[in-house]
């Protein structure tokens, strides 16, 4: 196995500045909530200073700059996206993983025909944009199929809808094979790190290439040096501790811009869910409280870089979490391969890697989203505008990205609601629309945002800025 350093990881460094942070006195951890509550993000130390503080006055200020942050620079807006898992074979053991602990289930991957069906079906609950998911199995799941299958998605129409971005969520590849995948146009490159703390990593993934903590770690490295800028990273919380997570995640953070020019274009925030058949306890799985907190903390850092949660967490808590800073969710998501469609056609229930907690509806899920007036938003334009990595953090951190995004995300939602509301959620959501647009600051963008609703209204669509 490969045992070169990490150049971003030093265990005992970082817990050595855990340690020196809970040394921090009150002036020093308000300074750093003032630097926060301006924008400018926060070093790695700073974080350690968040994530070790112990203070009800100064948690309820982290809570409270955590909503500002995400009121300024993202409204009410919240992205909405569906997982497609397109193949279960994999190589690799993680000890969490649902399918290695139910070795009887029979794997699948789906031909092209169904990808089409599975596709069909995220387009026809609303969906523009897909997670395309898939275990590690260079012979059942070649890179070739995983190009073959983003035609296809990309090629599918039903009715009013297409897929208009597939982030794709695969095993660590090399840099050809990330050039490939730049060439079939995906959005965000995807992967999680799992745990940044190498001791953790290792007791958890015991064989196949993802063992290799070195050649996943440099992952991202590889992806831009292919070319692909957007890339999405993220742990999986309760592995190990939170704290050291969270501080491993800026310290990747802080590398990639300084070697890149751009950091993590988001960050997922999974938690760790009991899988079937699995006996693993986990100790460091942070309870909600501490959950709220990381996120809020992760919101402060990176200003800019969207934060995922998905159906893992319930309905009350992925409010809360919105609160505390989250920017995307996935919603109706089916977490198996065939899950949508495919499988309820031959009337077999999907075989799952992880439980979730939000079973609703992708239209219940936008109901309750327009009653806590949020907006949820399909837009996928600065992907197709080329507004990606540097530019497009460059344009986020201008503060002028509000102007494109908010009629951006109006349009999708009018169509949402025009192509697969009933007439009470169009109701209730184009009063929500009205009132948005209202609110806009710039004339010359309120007249743009109601000229794009007229005209999704008579029918065109896909109107972006
Ligand atoms: Fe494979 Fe992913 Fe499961 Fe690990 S978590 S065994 S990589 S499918
Ligand atoms: Fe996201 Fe860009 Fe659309 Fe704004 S304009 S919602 S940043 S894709």
């Amino acid at each position: 196995m490969n045992q070169k350093q990490v150049p971003f990881i030093n265990k005992s460094e970082m817990i050595k500045w855990l340690d020196e942070a809970r040394q921090a006195d009150h002036s020093r951890i308000n300074e750093i909530l003032d630097k926060a509550e301006a924008f400018a993000g926060l070093t790695h130390k700073e974080v350690a200073v968040l994530l070790t503080m112990d203070s009800s006055e100064h948690e309820a200020r982290l809570f409270e700059v955590a909503r500002k942050i995400k009121e300024h620079i993202y409204g009410q807006r919240i992205v909405m996206f569906a997982p497609l898992y397109v193949s279960d074979y994999c190589i690799n053991n993680c000890s969490y993983c649902g399918y290695q602990h139910n070795h009887e289930f029979k794997r699948r991957i789906l031909t092209q025909d169904e990808v089409r069906l599975e596709t069909e079906a995220i387009i026809d609950i609303g969906h523009k944009r897909i997670a395309l998911e898939a275990g590690e199995d260079d012979e059942k799941a070649s890179l070739d199929y995983i190009l073959e299958t983003l035609k296809t998605i990309y090629a599918t129409k039903s009715g009013n809808g297409e897929i208009r971005r597939v982030n794709v969520n695969i095993a660590a590849t090399t840099v050809d094979n990330y050039r490939r995948l730049k060439g079939a146009g995906i959005g965000t490159y995807i992967l999680f790190q799992e745990s940044y703390d190498p001791d953790v990593y290792a007791k958890y993934h015991k064989s196949g290439p993802k063992s290799d903590y070195y050649w996943h770690s440099m992952a991202f490295d590889r992806a831009q040096q292919a070319g692909i800028d957007d890339v999405g990273g993220g742990v999986l919380f309760g592995l190990g501790d939170p704290l050291f997570e969270v501080l491993g995640l800026m310290l990747h953070q802080e590398y990639l811009e300084a070697n890149y020019g751009v950091g993590f274009h988001t960050i997922s925030v999974p938690r760790i869910r009991p899988a079937r058949g699995s006996n693993n306890k986990y100790p460091y799985a942070p309870n909600d409280e501490l959950f709220r907190r990381l996120v809020a903390i992760i919101r402060l850092a990176v200003p800019y870089t969207g934060i995922i949660i998905s159906t893992r967490e319930s309905a009350a808590m992925r409010k809360e979490l919105i609160d505390c800073g989250i920017t995307q969710l996935s919603a109706d998501s089916a977490v198996g391969v065939g899950g949508y469609r495919v499988n309820k056609m031959k009337k077999e229930a999907a075989e799952v890697q992880f439980s979730r907690c939000d079973e609703r509806s992708t239209s219940q899920v936008i109901d309750w989203m327009l009653d806590e007036d949020l907006i949820p938003s399909y837009c996928t334009a600065c992907y197709r505008k080329c507004r990606t990595g540097d530019r497009f953090m460059q344009l986020a951190k201008s503060g002028q990205i509000k102007y494109v995004c908010q009629p951006n995300a109006l349009a999708t939602l009018a169509e949402y609601l025009l192509d697969y509301g009933d007439k009470q959620l169009q109701n209730k959501g184009f009063e929500l629309i009205d009132r948005e647009i209202a609110s806009i600051e710039r004339e010359d963008i309120r007249e743009i945002a109601r000229k794009t609703q007229a005209e999704i209204k008579q029918g065109k669509r896909d109107i972006f800025l």
